[in-house]
């Protein structure tokens, strides 16, 4: 673990073991922090922020983020299969979102961004009170202060990443806790910004848990200004709330249940056998489009184009690149999915492929890539989230009742839209309440575009200009004219 700038163990020497959820072997050892060093990690990122010049010094943050960018790179290939063996994700993922897509932009970017961010904002003179007394004014942006990030295991280093990038850019320092499941990218982290960056001690510390609740000690201390967490809704509200007493503020990346929807003038050949690319890492991914919504005047033929996706889908070992789906992250959460998957059945769902653990893999936790037809939009697996290679179909009348299923849930994070009609698809897309929408397989995601989502799915937007001024603080400043 990294605190106060030293490589260090858990008190005691405690650990516990990581483990590949692809052949269920041991990988190795992990720190297991406790709460007394999650307290000394966030007094050392306290301590940081209020005594360096970490907060003031835009050329230091941007040579440190250089120093970060080259460390990961420089070790980059190792990543990659440390990646695959502690997430169980497919090789294939780490070439993109995984891995290469977010190193290549989301420490750049905000790094780039120290320079050209709105830091002070000048207002009109005015004579406010109309008593002929005039004040210059002007708004600052200042960093938070501390933060705690907390990250869940489906796409660690690219959520880490994406947090760290614009903390450390606009002035913060922080302590990360990552998942118990996929500690070894962060513990790698720590030490390669010990042993290869100029960062100062404290400014970013990183704590690893076997126990979730040594996490909460950074909703409750009233050191840290501000908790960012990507994980579940359940995590979400339980954080906002036991942050709530030192009224810090809370940024949260939550759950999803996201809509693909296909309206009736679209190309079924092109838009519907690629729907199974929803099972790509087992599913484990907070925007993928599980919900598909298509006209009952064309279902059958819609549930056939699909269900010939899912038939020609390759899944099994992560290492091999023929596989986009590879193994749950761990027995616990393929235990989960099979629960999902008999509701589903016991509800009424058609099943029309997959539906158990797979018979030829007799190791890793896998599950077979599954759909469902005939899906009522009130059943569990149409309205929670199953985290798993599951896709439901649910048939709607016409436009009108596919908005208002799309919008008839607790999430609001992701979705896709098919469409010949690029103008009817955007009408639509206005209609729709969730944070991003992908137009005919339109990419969104960047480190210069907004991500995240209304109502259940979250607070806040992490990427862009948003993610960077929601680790800001704002003061007004006046002084009279001179
Ligand atoms: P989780 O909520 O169980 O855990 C996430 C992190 O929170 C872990 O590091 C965990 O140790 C920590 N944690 C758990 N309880 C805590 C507490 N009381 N206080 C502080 N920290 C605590 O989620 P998970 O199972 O690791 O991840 C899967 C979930 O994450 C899914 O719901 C998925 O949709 C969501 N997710 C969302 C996004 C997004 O950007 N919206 C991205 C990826 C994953």
């Amino acid at each position: 673990m990294l605190v106060g700038g030293e490589l260090v163990e858990a008190e005691g020497g405690a650990t516990f073991d990581n483990v590949n959820p692809a052949t269920e072997e041991v990988l190795g050892p992990v720190a297991d922090g406790s709460a007394a060093d999650m307290g000394r990690a966030v007094a050392a990122a306290r301590r940081a922020f209020d005594t360096t010049g970490w907060s003031t010094d835009r050329e230091l943050r941007k040579s440190c983020l250089d120093q970060l960018q080259a460390a990961i790179e420089s070790e980059q290939e190792e990543y990659r299969h440390e990646l695959v063996a502690e997430v169980g994700c497919p090789l294939l993922l780490t070439y993109g979102p995984q891995l290469d897509a977010p190193l290549r932009e989301a420490l750049r970017w905000p790094r780039n961004m120290i320079d050209e961010f709105p830091w002070t904002r000048a207002l009109p003179p005015k004579d406010t009170f109309g008593i002929g007394y005039e004040s210059e004014r002007e708004v600052w942006k200042e960093p938070v202060g501390v933060v705690g990030v907390i990250v869940p295991w489906n796409f660690p280093m690219e959520i880490i990443l994406n947090k760290l990038g614009p903390v450390l850019a606009m002035g913060n320092t922080c302590v990360l806790k990552p998942a118990p499941d996929t500690p070894w990218n962060a513990t790698r982290l720590a030490r390669l910004v010990a042993e290869a960056t100029e960062i100062p001690p404290g400014v970013l510390n990183i704590v690893t848990s076997s126990d979730h609740l040594v996490g909460e000690v950074l909703s409750t201390s009233p050191d840290v200004d501000m908790v960012a967490f990507t994980g579940s809704t359940v995590t979400g509200r339980r954080i906002m709330e036991a942050a709530s007493i030192s009224l810090k503020s809370v940024f949260l990346e939550l759950g999803g249940k996201s809509v693909n929807l296909v309206l009736d003038d679209a190309d079924f050949a092109a838009a519907l056998p690629g729907a199974v690319s929803c099972c790509m890492h087992a599913g484990q991914g907070c925007a993928i489009p599980t919900r598909m919504l298509v006209p009952r005047s064309r279902y059958d033929e819609a549930v056939g184009a699909v269900r010939a996706g899912f038939e020609g889908w390759s899944y099994g070992d992560p290492m091999d690149t023929a596989n986009l789906q590879g193994p749950q992250v761990s027995k616990r959460q393929q235990e989960r999915v099979l629960g999902y998957l008999a509701r589903g059945v016991d509800e009424g769902a058609r099943l029309v492929v997959g539906g158990r653990r797979p018979a030829h893999l007799d190791r890793g936790w896998y599950v077979e890539p599954t759909l469902f037809a005939d899906v009522d939009n009130s059943m569990a697996i149409a309205r929670e989230e199953v985290f798993g290679p599951v896709l439901v179909m649910i048939p709607y009348e016409d436009e009108d009742d596919a908005v208002r299923i799309a919008n008839d849930s607790d999430y609001g994070l992701s979705g896709m839209i098919h469409s010949a009609d690029l103008d009817r698809a955007k009408d639509v897309a206005r209609r729709i309440r969730t944070g991003t929408l992908g137009i005919n397989n339109g990419v969104w995601y960047g480190a210069d575009a907004p991500f995240g989502g209304y109502k259940g799915s979250g607070v806040g937007r992490q990427c862009g200009i948003e993610g960077l001024e929601i680790y800001t603080e704002t003061k007004t400043v006046a002084w009279p004219v001179a």
